[in-house]
């Protein structure tokens, strides 16, 4: 049998995959399992940020495995303390729990503000205003606070008390507030939804409706954050704290591990007892974390993001202006999107067949979440390429 049909028959179809196996990555490039290669312009979904096989980060996650993989969460280890510091230090929150996925960083955020609520209103009824066109994950929770309704239809019945607004108007969050709101959760840049980016006074007003209403706010920074969007956390460019922030696609690079980071007053809420996870933050997963930030640091990252994103963005102002089928471009650093009249679909399948990985987000977006070490060259190569399918859409 194909490799293909075996995996057609062994795995559940919850996916449309392609007809593309792949076998190994080097750097910013994956390779088929017919050897052909392919730009990566989607990093496994934004998580890739420092490619693949990057060598500081191989070399500490081969130590770790010969040192410490897993000892469950009755004992601290050396490696989970300094990531947990790590993240604590990035977020410029107070304290981490860690998890293993974005969706249960998303579920274990709510948990902690519906416990908050608790313990101040003495009763467990509280209500949370998500988005339309969010995602927030895939689990019966997550999935409620996700804005999309397609994604819910099949598995009700799903958690209760959530309500959705508008991306980017005030007075549809306000027109749903009421005593019983314990949090707001927002992407700053929606990923899946279509790479739609808060306006500045949007999110600058949603910290104001959640002081005003002892709110807690939660940024989903599982795809935006860990330096995509040229800072650390997108929210140091909006000028605002939130009281949660989940984090996971590039806390690990590639190693499945996620987090929910608070500031001290919602953390306190949380009592031994009232969350947990076998794995969450193993010593192999915090030493991918660890890695991360340290080669962020040491090999000056960010910087890279903000002159490369910059460069990125020229050339999708060229695409913009060159051709009728392409309405424009948004995003914040190297998670952009190409917004095309008509389904993104044709795009991004002919991207493929010229080598080139990206994503769909929402109906319309080429959305390009490439690794954070692409230089001006795979830049060049991504427009050529890009140009040559537009071209032939015509
Ligand atoms: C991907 C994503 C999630 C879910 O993460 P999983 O690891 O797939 O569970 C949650 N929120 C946002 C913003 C995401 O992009």
């Amino acid at each position: 049998m194909e490799l293909y049909e075996r995996g057609e028959k062994a795995y559940i179809k919850a996916y449309g995959r392609y007809d593309t196996i792949l076998e190994k990555g080097e750097g910013v490039y994956v390779y088929d399992t017919k050897g052909q290669k392919y730009l990566d312009f989607y990093s496994g979904i934004g998580v890739n940020s420092l490619g693949h096989c990057y060598p500081k980060y191989i070399e500490k996650l081969d130590k770790q495995l010969h040192t410490l993989n897993h000892v469950s969460n009755y004992f601290y280890t050396p490696v989970g303390i300094e990531a947990a510091e790590m993240v604590v230090k990035a977020t410029k929150l107070d304290s981490v729990f860690f998890c293993n996925s974005g969706a249960e960083a998303t579920e274990g955020a709510l948990k902690l503000a519906r416990k908050y609520y608790y313990l101040k209103h003495g009763k467990a009824d509280s209500e949370i205003i998500s988005f339309n066109s969010s995602f927030h994950g895939r689990s019966t929770g997550s999935v409620k606070l996700t804005g999309n309704a397609h994604y819910q239809e099949a598995f009700g019945p799903l958690i209760e008390g959530v309500k959705y607004a508008n991306l980017n108007d005030l007075d549809s969050v306000k027109a749903l507030i009421d005593d019983k709101t314990a949090a707001i959760i927002v992407e700053p840049v929606q990923g899946e939804g279509g790479v739609n980016p808060c306006d500045k006074e949007f999110l600058q007003g949603l910290r104001k409706l959640c002081d005003d209403n002892d709110i807690v706010l939660i940024l989903d920074e599982v795809q935006c954050g860990m330096g995509r969007t040229g800072t650390m956390m997108t929210y140091f460019q909006y000028d605002i704290m939130p009281d949660i922030v989940c984090l996971a696609k590039g806390l690990g690079c590639g190693v499945p591990v996620g987090a929910f980071v608070a500031n001290e007053k919602v953390a306190k809420a949380m009592v031994p007892g009232d969350h947990g996870s076998t794995y969450g933050g193993n010593p192999f997963v915090c030493a991918a974390v660890k890695a991360v930030f340290e080669i962020l640091e040491e090999d000056d990252i960010l910087t890279h993001v903000q002159q490369i994103s910059a460069y990125l963005v020229d050339k999708l102002d060229e695409v913009t202006n060159d051709f009728d089928c392409v309405e424009g471009h948004r995003g914040l650093g190297l998670m952009q999107g190409l917004v095309i009249k008509g389904s993104a679909k044709p795009v991004v399948k002919g991207l493929l067949d010229e080598g080139v990985i990206v994503v769909t987000a929402g109906e319309n977006v080429v959305r390009m979440l490439p690794p954070l070490i692409i230089d001006e060259a795979n830049v060049d190569e991504f427009i050529e390429k890009l140009k040559k399918v537009l071209n032939e859409m015509k």
